[in-house]
């Protein structure tokens, strides 16, 4: 099956290099790695708040993919050990062996080293296998070039430098509980939006979300900044119990890190940049779970339109130009209108609902997705 995307030109070489780790692992796996073609440069024209046209460059991609994955595999359940406790979760009957089984032990890489969890997978022969998580995705699949084009296409962004480490006085890092770090970051999203650091230096001002929660944990004095409620505590809760049920796609270095902070279930100081990213990641899985099956086009170019609105997603991408807003809303009928925008205000965060002014911009189609694309949007 052939997939035909786009992703933007500048970030061709990163997109290269994880479909270069992902064929990599498919010719260990000796299964076929998925076949990427570069088409035409496409330049997509977007207006900015300002009312000013801003062309960007994409690149055309036809995906010809193919499943990563060794066949014939099932997951059984899973074994952790949390503070020298094991606990087992099966959804089928579990061989009691694996319950005093060695954390140490993958049966696939046969690298011993200490693991919070392991997976008990079966084949149709009945033998079992005892894998680490990096390893289970050999069995269960890994992600799938489409989803690394549009890791590329949108999210690249919210990628942050290493910042400097602080140490204890031992030298060793001090470790902080992902628990309340989330909490402490919900608190500053829940008052200012996610703010990653590209998006902090394109607007010239304000913290990212990530320096709030360092203010917030190394300063004695963090009274100029909000209160945590138990609201921001149910989010960060929220966030962690989504976390553990998402199969996420960690072919990129980022993810990885990412995905391994969340598992640890603490991070340094230095890792809180990547931690934080957490809350956008989060938001765009959660905006991929709305309905678009009704949507369809409506008005024509230059039409006014007043409506009410639903923000189903706020996301976007660094350009040469700034900081480019993608603001996705549902209205009454089920149709989607974007909005792309250099400065939206903070009545347009995800959730809100709104009722907009707005001009009709055209019509076009994301992912099989019809979308009637707005601008000079106002909500009154
Ligand atoms: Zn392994």
């Amino acid at each position: 099956m052939i997939n035909n995307t786009s992703i933007l030109l500048s970030s061709k070489s990163q997109f290269e290099a994880s479909i270069a780790k992902l064929s990599k692992r498919a010719g260990k796996l000796g299964v076929a790695a998925p076949v990427i073609t570069f088409g035409n440069i496409i330049i997509r024209n977007v207006v900015n708040s300002d009312n000013v046209e801003m062309d960007l460059e994409f690149i055309e991609v036809a995906i010809e993919e193919v499943d990563v994955k060794l066949n014939g595999w099932e997951v059984i359940g899973v074994v952790e050990i949390e503070e020298g406790v094991t606990y087992t979760r099966s959804f089928q009957e579990l061989p009691v062996e694996f319950r005093t089984t060695s954390m140490t032990r993958c049966d696939h890489c046969h690298t011993k080293h200490a693991r919070n969890s392991v997976v008990i997978i079966r084949n149709e022969a009945g033998e079992y296998l005892q894998v680490g998580k990096s390893c289970l995705k050999d069995f269960t699949g890994h992600a799938t070039a489409l989803s690394i084009a549009s890791y590329w296409s949108l999210l690249a962004e919210v990628v942050e430098e290493f910042e400097d480490e602080y140490m204890t006085c031992s030298g060793v890092p001090q470790m902080y509980s992902v628990e309340k770090l989330l909490s402490i970051g919900a608190m500053s999203v829940r008052n200012y939006g996610y703010v990653s650091k590209s998006m902090a230096e394109e607007r010239g001002m304000g913290c990212t979300t990530a320096d709030d929660i360092r203010t917030y944990i190394f300063s004695t004095n963090n009274k100029n900044l909000p209160n945590i409620t138990e609201e921001d505590k149910a989010t960060a809760a929220t966030i962690i119990e989504w976390f553990s049920n998402a199969n996420l796609d960690t072919t990129s270095d980022f993810m990885f890190n990412l995905t391994n902070i969340m598992d640890a279930g603490y991070c340094s100081a230095k890792r809180i940049g990547i931690l934080s990213a957490i809350f956008a990641v989060h938001a765009k899985a959660t905006m991929e779970s709305v309905d678009y099956s009704k949507s369809v086009w409506f008005g024509v170019e230059k039409d006014k339109i007043e409506m009410n609105v639903e923000v189903v997603g706020v996301y976007g991408y660094s350009t040469q130009f700034g900081y480019m807003n993608i603001i996705t809303m549902l209205n009454e009928a089920g149709n989607v209108l974007v909005w792309k925008t250099g400065s939206a205000s903070d009545a347009f965060s995800k959730g809100a609902s709104l009722k907009i002014k707005a001009t009709i911009k055209g019509h076009d189609e994301f992912r099989g997705v019809k979308q009637t694309s707005i601008i000079r949007v106002k909500a009154i």
